[in-house]
């Protein structure tokens, strides 16, 4: 049996092509977008405002499917991880981040949410919890845009900053990420800005050319861990496939399509990239895309054996990069950064169910 298009995947335009043999008013197309992104019913039976033969010849076309919150971890005003699981078992999570007064002011009303845009990742970076599972399958955009709904109905208000640096690369997931970012952004889908919305990529060249060549001024980061090709090759296989050299002709292409800033993530791992000679070489690549960078002391992962270096450490290798005008954020508390949650909650899950007959992945 061929699976019926899911309602929440559909973008505005594939959604009225399709709906356009079936005769009906073009309000009723609109009607229906309304209860899926305005308000977010949860079946096709709660469309209360369409006709009860409308309603069947939905059910029989199309699937509404939500994600179940398997479990919410944390509390309001601190990072919530929501572990979600899918129609068909798997698990992915997101991780809702308040503003940190510390960096934003008390006052901002800036609330981030991470998502995943795959069950499990392919890419095998060695120090990543989500690399180590192995890749399972690609999010669909409605998938990838439940989570919103769910963290957004977590917290009882909007999600106004998106990240997509949760399980999985978005980048090998490029069909559906692209109608993910038009449902995101379309007015008529969730209506969260582009530029409020950050793409991490571990660098698949040929996927961030294509993104650049996207009109809509979307945010990107890159995980780049290295700085030069020996460093980044030993922890991250993709620069295998397309080096530093070729990652940064596709970051000068992206800017000359992008107005925003690009940002660099640099994790720092003890023994393995934080090397002083690594910061100045990595100043003298982000000077020359004029992009920001991000370093983040590891966060150790059950089963792997790389630890964080000391804060003087970090600190010293920050200062190397402020010091040759880049700018350079590094933020040493634990488990507060985005990055701390991403993967890891999964991995526990799917561990703790290894070891009980409780369900079939
Ligand atoms: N696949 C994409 C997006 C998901 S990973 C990418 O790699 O960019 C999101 C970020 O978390 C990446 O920068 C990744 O390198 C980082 N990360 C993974 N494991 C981490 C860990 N144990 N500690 C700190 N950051 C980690
Ligand atoms: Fe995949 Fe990103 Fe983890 Fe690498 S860092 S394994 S690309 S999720």
């Amino acid at each position: 049996m061929v699976a019926k298009p899911d309602l929440r995947s559909l973008t505005a335009d594939e959604f009225a092509e399709s709906f356009q043999d079936l005769g009906q008013p073009a309000y009723r197309r609109d009607q229906i977008l309304d209860w899926l992104w305005k308000k977010r019913v949860r079946s096709i039976d709660e469309m209360s405002n369409l006709p009860a033969e409308l309603r069947q010849t939905l059910k029989e076309r199309y699937e509404l499917t939500v994600p179940e919150v398997a479990r919410a971890q944390g509390s309001k005003d601190t990072t919530r991880k929501l572990l979600l699981k899918l129609k068909d078992g798997r698990y992915v999570e997101c991780v809702l981040i308040p503003a940190s007064p510390a960096l934003y002011g008390e006052q901002s009303d800036r609330l981030t949410l991470c998502v995943s845009s795959q069950v499990g990742c392919a890419f095998g970076c060695k120090f990543c919890a989500s690399g180590l599972m192995g890749f399972t399958r690609n999010l669909t955009a409605g998938e990838i845009t439940s989570q919103i709904l769910l963290a957004e109905e977590l917290a009882g208000t909007r999600v106004n900053n998106l990240v997509f640096m949760g399980m999985g690369e978005p980048l090998a997931n490029l069909p559906n990420l692209l109608k993910a970012i038009e449902l995101i952004t379309s007015p008529q889908g969730l209506h969260i800005g582009a530029r409020h919305l950050t793409i991490s990529t571990s660098g698949v060249v040929p996927q961030i050319k294509k993104l650049a060549d996207n009109p809509r001024q979307i945010r990107l980061a890159i995980s780049l861990h290295g700085a030069t090709d020996e460093v980044r090759s030993q922890i991250m296989p993709v620069n295998e496939r397309w080096g530093v050299e070729a990652l940064f002709e596709a970051l000068r292409y992206w800017n000359s399509q992008k107005k925003q800033h690009l940002t660099l993530e640099y994790i720092l791992i003890a023994g393995v990239n934080d090397d002083l000679e690594q910061a100045r070489i990595l100043a003298k690549r982000a000077r020359g895309i004029r992009a920001k960078v991000n370093l983040i002391p590891y966060n150790t992962v059950e089963g792997l054996p790389w630890v964080r270096p000391s804060e003087d450490h970090c600190r010293a290798f920050r200062d190397i990069l402020k010091n040759s005008g880049v700018q350079a954020t590094l933020r040493l508390e634990k488990g507060h950064d985005i990055d701390a949650a991403c993967g890891q909650l999964r991995l526990r899950e799917e561990n703790a169910k290894m070891g009980s007959t409780i369900e079939k992945g």
